[in-house]
């Protein structure tokens, strides 16, 4: 049995600490930015700074608009409303809400028995399979003929097929975690007014220039109508055009566009149907992928493509071909996207957060996860005192190894698709420009050694949780071919599928079908549902 932690949700979100040092020098901060990235800061930094009577300002701009199509969260966003106090009850109706067990991958694989495995959530439950699940893909690694796709193993998976929400009836001793998909104009908008509500000012207008000081930090932006606002600190969730951090500051931006390729993106709603999902499905396409995202009110779906390999008009008519609407006057929006990361993130008196920052792209919808890394950790540096240079270097390292991290994982996607059908596929297989991490991984896999340390010991570790290795390197099938397989061992052959079934069937008799559970949102189980440890 693996003695590593193979998962472990615990958060890191930071409580407010009503004793802790707040530097001084900082009583008034000015938030550039009315996305999700802006009002997401805001309602942290508000939940921090206010009590210790620092101002905060919302400043957005009435004529940029916001990017408006992030509708998938990880686990992660669970804690964000929790911390805050904000039910489910009421801010999932708000915002269209519904749960999400996790992703499936369709089409990424053309091996026969991997053309499609979901990536679960973890469940507390997970702790009575991930044991046989690891021991699977270990030997089928070595060659042996067990079964080592991840979706048998896994309560979430199940849950998702039958379109049940990862809620538990009370009595069911065991918490799965969730996601959870939403619209993301109304989470702006329902932010927004809690911000408010909470003492947040905020004031619509177009920053149109940023002054800085003799020290080169920022001092104050100028408005439209040509009125000076000063303050001691800035946060920049100006989005993808990055105002403070990059137009103003030049802080470089480290692009990852030489192994993730797609650059653009097309997105347009479908009518929801009878039953609503309680998965995000991601579609392989000629030259991306596709989403479908189920909210209460209509599927969001969306192709993610490299403009490299094919037009926007190419992009959206496959799109509608994909969802079978061909005929159909419902209108497309056309998006591009910058993938990579600045250096610093916390550069001089400013802060970047969302789209300014960085994006990879939407792949496993980890962007709000990054606002929420962000802010949290900044607010940790902050209540320490830790705002020195020396304190700027560890907090961009440590921000920066989470993206790097994060990158790895998407890029893995794509590494291991063994399509032939389009240029694009074939130039995603064959991508050499790889981290060093990363093809150490890809080595230590093939050579059927264990993973753990790579994923534990790397700024791989960083991004995703040896569960989630496993189930990206199974699911897309990299074993060795079938006709290389032996029969396994007696050892090998230990576990019994059938009563992992049969745990599994059981278990899902605990829970409802997504669109009931909606109707009524349970209110919140257990604290300590937040810590959920695998060995
Ligand atoms: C195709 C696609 C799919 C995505 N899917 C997901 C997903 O499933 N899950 C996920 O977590 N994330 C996803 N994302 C990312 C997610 O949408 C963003 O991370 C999130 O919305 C935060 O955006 P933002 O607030 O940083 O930027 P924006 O939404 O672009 O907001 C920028 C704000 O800055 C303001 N502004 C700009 N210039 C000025 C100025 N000069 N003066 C004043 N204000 C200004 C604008 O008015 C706006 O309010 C996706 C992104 C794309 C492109």
């Amino acid at each position: 049995m693996p003695t590593a932690t193979l998962f472990n949700y615990s958060f890191s979100l930071t409580q407010p600490n009503p004793n802790a040092h707040v530097p001084p020098t900082i009583r008034k901060l000015v938030i550039v930015g009315g996305g999700t990235a802006g009002w997401m800061a805001a309602m942290m930094l508000a939940d921090a700074l206010l009590p210790k009577g620092i101002e905060i300002e919302v400043l957005e701009s009435p004529v940029v608009g916001i990017i408006g199509v992030g509708e998938g969260s990880t686990p992660w966003l669970r804690g964000f409303f929790d911390k805050l106090g904000i039910e489910e009850a009421e801010w999932m109706p708000a915002c269209h809400a519904t749960y999400k067990c996790g992703i499936t991958f369709d089409k990424w694989s053309t091996k026969p028995g991997f053309e499609s495995y979901f990536h679960p959530f973890a469940s507390m439950l997970d702790n009575l399979t991930m044991t046989q699940f690891v021991h699977n893909v270990n030997a089928r690694v070595q060659g042996a003929d067990v079964h080592a796709h991840p979706n048998r193993f896994f309560i979430a998976a199940k849950l998702a097929e039958h379109d049940m929400a990862p809620k538990a009836d009370p009595n069911f001793p065991f918490d799965v975690w969730y996601g959870y998909h939403f619209d993301a104009v109304l989470l702006g908008q329902f932010l927004q007014k809690k911000a408010l509500e909470r003492g947040v000012n905020y004031r619509s207008c177009h920053v149109k220039e940023v002054k800085l000081a003799e020290s080169g930090d920022i001092a104050s932006v100028v408005i439209d109508g040509g009125e000076t606002i000063a303050a001691d600190f800035f946060v920049d969730c100006t989005g993808f055009a990055s105002l403070l951090t990059q137009q103003t500051l030049k802080t470089p931006f480290v692009s990852f566009s030489s192994n993730l390729f797609n650059d653009a993106a097309v997105a347009m709603p479908t009518p929801i149907g009878e039953d609503i999902p309680s998965q995000t499905v991601s579609t392989a396409m000629k030259h991306g992928w596709a989403w479908k995202i189920p909210l209460t009110q209509r599927f969001g779906n969306g192709y993610v493509y490299s403009s490299s390999f094919c037009s926007a008009d190419e992009a959206e008519r496959e799109l509608r071909e994909h969802l079978g609407l061909l005929d159909s006057d419902i209108p497309a929006r056309h998006l591009k996207m910058k993938i990579g990361r600045v250096t610093k993130h916390w550069n001089r008196n400013c802060l970047a957060v969302g789209l300014s920052q960085g994006f990879i792209e939407p792949l496993e919808a980890t962007a709000l996860l990054f606002i929420q890394h962000t802010v949290s950790t900044f607010v940790e540096f902050l209540e320490a005192g830790d705002v020195g240079e020396p304190a700027k270097d560890r907090y961009n390292q440590r921000v920066n190894e989470h993206f790097e991290g994060t990158r790895d994982y998407i890029v893995t996607h794509f590494k291991t698709n063994n399509r032939t059908d389009t240029d694009y596929w074939r130039a995603n297989a064959s991508n050499g420009n790889l981290s060093e991490p990363l093809q150490e991984l890809f080595r230590t896999w093939l050579s059927g050694r264990s993973i753990v340390a790579d994923v534990t010991q790397q700024k791989l570790g960083k991004g995703y949780p040896v569960f989630s290795w496993y189930c990206i390197l199974s699911g897309m099938g990299i074993f060795p071919e079938s006709d290389q397989m032996r029969a396994p061992t007696p050892k090998e052959a230990r576990y019994k599928m059938t009563e992992i079934d049969n745990l599994l069937a059981r278990s899902a008799l605990n829970f409802r079908k997504q669109k009931d559970v909606l109707a009524q949102i349970p209110p919140k189980r257990r604290e300590d549902a937040l810590q959920i440890y695998f060995w």
